[in-house]
């Protein structure tokens, strides 16, 4: 008979991977974390550039399992920084007792099924060989960095840096530097005015230009701290109850179809004020409400920067907003007025290669002491897909997925079982508030092994139905957002060449999310198939 070596394997340690850890030992399970960085954070460990920081509020992209620690934990800022969004897990993982249960700089690389002991086996490159009944992959869905597709890449002479990988050990000083910032994302938009601030001259190489709004930056509102600390297990609940699990400053009340010429004008000066011009109205999602609200921050970014070609370049014309992920800074247009910042268009003059000097478009040669690519991740699936993971009849996870990723409520995959993928694709994921989904998908997950115990159940991986239908429910939301499907973008795997193109953003909105989940549970995982014989 096979040794188990531990109820629970948890790999990664963000957000999702430190409350699995948790979670697990609260159940009464034995669980060891893997994490090839040299600390917790996940996302907030590797984007250590400057200027890096949330865009989600604060008071909301924050744990609520813990009363202690929503009432000890300060927030100097609506919109904290990385380094202090790093502290807070390290403190969150300090007082839930969980570090000690990690394997530090240590990846992962294989984990294998095996049907005839029910049980998953991972290998590390730590040379660990770790048998375990249930496998929980935190992976995160923004940790694997795309390869920058650009030839010559390694032939620049200068310092080179990823923003999803920035050096921690040792100070990157652009003081005085000509610096080359490669995309324009919201890792581009946020670093480009910090660089500007150091730097002798900043080239800023977009391929494709972003929506920009402003922050929510800002002190903390006291009376609003002080009502999430009343009750946070309410305010928990609240979030699992909304679209996007965080709570808006501001929803339009009117719809923009029963709105005149005027009504539309006013209601999007007022969101833009309250700094939630996406919301403007009731029906924002619809095509046309989605048309006046691009048009209207399109005029809003263009009036801020002097130059009248940098402009034009600056606004995104061949997309309606939310096609791509949209940008928040109250800073980058303005960077462009300064004059040793200039932006360079690369649907006009793409990049031919880097070469030794820096980079050479088809007009110009740029010579650079220092490259910053921030040119974004193999989102969703590619932190999954850079595992080696084989299922039940020896089926490779990267063979299942070869046409693009598939599984159910965003979870589990069809002859994986005991598998769980939080923070993966056909989840709401990325377009909600990750803290708050990485709560109840780690939540649900749990509740589905504690119902296995206490079922008497050993397995249960969903029916390849089931998963058929969810990709079919994920399309369809999809098919209503405007841009969603026409738009390259991270969201459809268009930024990485080769990837297979398929939505993989759940956008049904969080509750309806939450409520598919605990309905399955309720019903006794009617969509799953649940096999007895538990492992010794
Ligand atoms: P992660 O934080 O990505 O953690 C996954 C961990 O798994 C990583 O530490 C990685 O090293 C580890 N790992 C991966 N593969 C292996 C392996 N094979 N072996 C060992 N370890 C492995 N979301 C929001 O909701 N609001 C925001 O404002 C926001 N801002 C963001 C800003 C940036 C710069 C980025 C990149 C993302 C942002 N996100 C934001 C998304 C963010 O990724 C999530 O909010 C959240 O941090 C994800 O937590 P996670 O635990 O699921 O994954
Ligand atoms: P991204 O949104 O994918 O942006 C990458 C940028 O690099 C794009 O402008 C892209 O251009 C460009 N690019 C990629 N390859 C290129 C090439 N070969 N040549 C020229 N340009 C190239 O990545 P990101 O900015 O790292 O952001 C990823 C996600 O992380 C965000 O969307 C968001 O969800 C999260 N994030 C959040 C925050 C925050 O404020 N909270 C901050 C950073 C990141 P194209 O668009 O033309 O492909």
């Amino acid at each position: 008979m096979t040794k188990v070596d531990c109820d629970v394997v948890v790999v990664g340690a963000g957000f999702a991977g430190i409350y699995a850890l948790w979670k697990a030992e609260q159940q009464g399970l034995s669980v060891r974390g893997f994490e090839r960085a040299s600390d917790v954070g996940g996302t907030w460990y590797w984007n250590a550039y400057p200027g890096a920081r949330c865009d989600v509020a604060s008071y909301n992209y924050a744990y609520f399992f813990n009363s202690d620690v929503v009432r000890e934990w300060d927030w100097s800022d609506v919109c904290s920084r990385q380094g202090e969004i790093q502290q807070y897990l390290s403190f969150v993982a300090e007082k839930c007792d969980v570090t000690r249960l990690i394997t530090f700089d240590t990846r992962v690389l294989t984990t294998t099924w095996s049907e005839e002991a029910g049980l998953w086996t991972v290998r590390t490159s730590g040379r660990e060989t770790v048998v375990c009944r249930y496998l929980v992959l935190a992976v995160g869905a923004l940790s694997e960095p795309k390869a920058p597709d650009i030839p010559g890449v390694d032939s620049f002479e200068g310092e080179a840096w990823f923003t999803s990988s920035w050096p921690r050990d040792s100070e990157v000083d652009l003081k005085g530097k000509r610096v080359g910032v490669i995309g324009t994302g919201s890792s581009g938009v946020q670093c480009v005015p910090e660089v500007a601030k150091v730097a002798r001259e900043v080239v800023v190489f977009q391929r494709t230009a972003n929506f920009v709004t402003p922050t929510l930056s800002g002190p903390m509102d006291p009376e609003l701290v002080e009502e999430l600390r009343a009750d946070p297990e309410a305010v928990r609940n609240g979030l699992r109850k909304t679209y996007g699990g965080n709570q808006p400053l501001y929803i339009g009340s009117d719809r923009f179809s029963e709105l005149d010429e005027e009504g539309r004008e006013k209601a999007l000066w007022h969101a833009w004020e309250q700094r939630e011009v996406a919301l403007a109205f009731w029906d924002s999602h619809l095509p046309d409400a989605n048309a006046a609200i691009s048009e209207f921050i399109r005029q809003r970014m263009h009036e801020v920067v002097n130059d009248p070609w940098t402009a034009d370049q600056l606004v995104p014309w061949d997309h309606p907003y939310g096609g791509k992920r949209p940008c928040k800074s109250d800073v980058y247009l303005q960077t462009f007025n300064q004059p040793h910042v200039r932006l360079v268009s690369l649907r006009e003059t793409p990049i031919e290669q880097i070469v030794s000097k820096g980079i050479v478009t088809s007009a110009e040669a740029f010579d650079l002491d220092v490259i910053i690519y921030a040119t974004g991740f193999d989102a969703l699936s590619g932190p999954v897909r850079a595992l080696n993971i084989t299922g039940i009849d020896g089926m490779a996870m990267n063979d299942q997925w070869a046409d693009g990723p598939v599984n159910y409520l965003g979870t589990m995959v069809h002859g994986f079982p005991n598998l769980f993928l939080p923070s993966s694709a056909m989840s709401p994921s990325v377009l909600s508030n990750m803290a708050t989904l990485a709560e109840q998908q780690i939540d649900f997950i749990f509740d589905k092994i504690r119902w296995l115990d206490e079922h008497g159940q050993a397995r249960l991986h969903p029916t390849a139905e089931s998963q058929e239908f969810w990709r079919d429910e994920t399309l369809r939301y999809a098919k209503r957002v405007p841009g969603a499907l026409t738009t390259d973008s991270w969201y459809n795997g268009a930024n990485v060449p080769g990837k297979p193109r398929r939505y993989m953003v759940y956008r049904g909105g969080f509750s309806r999310y939450n409520d598919a989940c605990y309905r399955e549970l309720e019903e006794g995982f009617p969509g799953y198939e649940v096999l007895p014989g538990r492992a010794a």
